[in-house]
């Protein structure tokens, strides 16, 4: 590994956090980061990153580079574009998608790489902005399985377990599965928490009910109190949620899987994206939801 350079595209929220993890562990040779507003790399320079002037620059410095960007549009974008990924792929060179995108996304990506040498995985994360600082996501990983392997001692860094399912696409099918079921439960929660509000219950306690019963889990008491204060600052922004319920909704039309509990929820994100509260957390549709 310390013979290895990785590099970084997107210093998003999770982008950036797993970069710095990288960087932080002082296990590669040099770690290069890359963002289209280059302002965004400016911290982890400082903290000793390199950057470079496109991602094409950043694919040939490095072994393998990892990329997070908001969208299937985003992701393809950051290849096909004039200094992309592309122009810096050559035979060898190992490209790893970490974006919540749909399956026709990541098996073009896949199709783009490898038709130019290089090799390519998909390896969606599960977790938010505290475990992408903590060092504790969940990889769901696709594609090359000797890629995957080469990338285990990353994924040790920047996460906590990592999955490999086979083929391209079974790593975005069950990111976008899983974010359906967070969605969805986001949505009932918030639909909870207003009618307690509207029936004269206190919501704060009703967050202490379902914490000590069988609904008791982490989205409920990470995203409560916000919910109580109407704050949201984000972790994962709600236009990424509305999109990752567009996909699974997709997914959903594709297999014939009946899918009206999330087809419903989806009606709340996009109310609370049309209303423009896309940018905070997605425990924003709270604010669509009690209206
Ligand atoms: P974010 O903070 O909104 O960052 C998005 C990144 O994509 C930015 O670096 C942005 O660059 C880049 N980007 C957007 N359009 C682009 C384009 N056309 N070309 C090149 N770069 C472009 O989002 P995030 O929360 O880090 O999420 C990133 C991905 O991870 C999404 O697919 C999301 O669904 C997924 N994810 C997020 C979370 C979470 O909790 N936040 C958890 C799991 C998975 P600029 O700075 O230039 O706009």
């Amino acid at each position: 590994m310390a013979e290895l350079t990785v590099g970084y595209l997107g210093m998003g929220i999770m982008g950036s956090a797993m970069a710095r993890n990288l960087l932080k562990s002082g296990a590669f040779k040099d770690v290069y980061v890359w963002n289209r507003s280059a302002d965004k790399c400016s911290e982890l320079v400082a903290e000793g990153a390199k950057t470079a002037g496109s991602a094409a620059e950043v694919v040939q410095a490095c072994d393998i580079t990892f990329a997070c960007l908001s969208d299937p549009a985003a992701a393809l974008a950051c290849v096909e574009s004039t200094g992309g990924v592309l122009d810096g792929i050559s035979s060898g060179k190992a490209y790893v998608d970490v974006s919540t995108v749909d399956e026709a996304c990541s098996k073009r990506i896949c199709e783009l790489v490898t038709g130019k040498g290089g090799v390519f995985l998909e390896a969606p994360v599960s977790g938010s902005k505290k475990p992408a600082i903590d060092g504790q996501l969940i990889f769901l990983c696709g594609g090359d399985e000797a890629l995957y392997n080469r990338c285990l001692p990353a994924f040790e860094i920047m996460g906590k377990k990592s999955f490999f399912f086979g083929a391209t696409g079974l790593g975005a099918r069950m990111k976008l599965v899983v974010n359906m079921i967070m969605g969805s439960m986001m949505s009932a929660f918030s639909e909870g928490m207003s009618l307690a509000d509207k029936s004269g219950l206190k919501q704060e306690q009703l967050l202490e009910v379902l914490s000590l019963g069988a609904m008791n889990n982490p989205l409920f008491n990470m995203k409560g109190p916000g919910v109580i204060a109407h704050n949201y600052p984000p972790a994962f922004p709600l236009k990424h949620q509305q999109k990752d319920m567009r996909l699974a909704l997709a997914l959903g039309d594709d297999v014939d899987q009946p899918l009206p509990v999330a087809a419903a929820a989806n009606e709340a994100y996009k109310a609370a994206k049309a209303a423009g509260l896309g940018d905070n957390d997605m425990s924003a549709v709270h604010e669509a939801i009690r209206r």
